[in-house]
């Protein structure tokens, strides 16, 4: 992947799953990588090991729903490499039940860290990219933004937001910022783990284990976007396994 190599990469959420997957691939094709999350621990054991493999990272301790902590994670990325190239958005959570539950604390927790979180990223990056004349935010999105399913109405109106603000941020911005959306389908990861009601958590589980996609493929999907010439942007990418409706 010669295209990436030299970039500085800041991955939210890249302790497990997508953006973990994504951190070691970039890695590879030599992309100096800033990657953050809330579990100090694996953080920063996944950015020790990409540095023994002999890549240049550096993990921050991030909440995406402190915009202080945002700002924070992204200025790392000037402070240590001297440029930001691509903001990715990763950084998300699914605690979904139905509405008539009425678990409005997880509504919250959904609309700060799969929304605003990614606002304040691009509110971080932004002055960055303006100054540099050139970036790229990536929004992972979803399909439950797409086809909707029972108890994915929260979830995915945060998603369908994101993808707004995604196209929004494109039609605003000149030919130096690129803007892609990204929407998996199902993908094998922890993701299920936050969801309280077991009877929706082992469907979703069993969902996953029977048809998801591995986190390597939504990677390899951010990676293309990434490569793309700098007169290239791709949009969205809609991403599932072939067997998901
Ligand atoms: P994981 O649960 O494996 O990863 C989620 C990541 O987000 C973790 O690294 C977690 O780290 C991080 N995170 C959660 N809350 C915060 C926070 N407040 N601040 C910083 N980081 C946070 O799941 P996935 O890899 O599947 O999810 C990645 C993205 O992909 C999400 O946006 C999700 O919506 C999207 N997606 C996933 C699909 C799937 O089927 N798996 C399908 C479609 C979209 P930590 O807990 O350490 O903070």
């Amino acid at each position: 992947m010669p295209h990436t190599t030299q970039k500085v990469i800041a991955i939210t959420g890249a302790s497990s799953g997508i953006g973990l997957a994504t951190a070691k691939l970039l890695a590879q094709s030599g992309a100096k990588l800033v990657i953050g999350a809330r579990r100090a621990d694996r953080i920063d054991a996944a950015a020790e090991g990409l540095r023994r493999d002999g890549a240049d990272v550096i993990s921050c301790s991030l909440d995406v729903t402190d915009r202080a902590s945002v700002s924070a994670f992204v200025s790392q990325a000037v402070e240590r490499f001297g440029q930001l190239d691509v903001l990715v958005n990763n950084a998300g959570i699914a605690p979904i039940s139905a509405l008539d539950d009425l678990n409005v604390d997880e509504w919250d927790a959904m609309i700060d860290v799969n929304l605003r979180g990614p606002l304040y990223g691009i509110a971080a990056a932004l002055p960055i990219f303006r100054q540099q004349g050139s970036g790229h935010v990536i929004n992972i999105v979803s399909t439950a933004g797409l086809v909707l399913a029972p108890h994915m109405a929260v979830y995915a109106a945060t998603k369908n937001a994101l993808r707004t603000i995604g196209e929004g941020l494109r039609l605003e911005s000149g030919p130096d910022l690129r803007v892609t959306n990204v929407s998996p389908g199902f993908v094998q990861t922890e993701f299920a783990s936050s969801i309280a009601d077991e009877t929706v958590r082992s469907a979703i589980e069993k969902r996953m284990g029977e048809i998801g996609l591995s986190a390597d493929s939504i990677a390899q999907t951010v990676a293309f976007a990434i490569n793309q010439p700098s007169d290239v942007e791709v949009g969205d990418i809609v991403i599932r396994p072939a067997a998901q409706n």
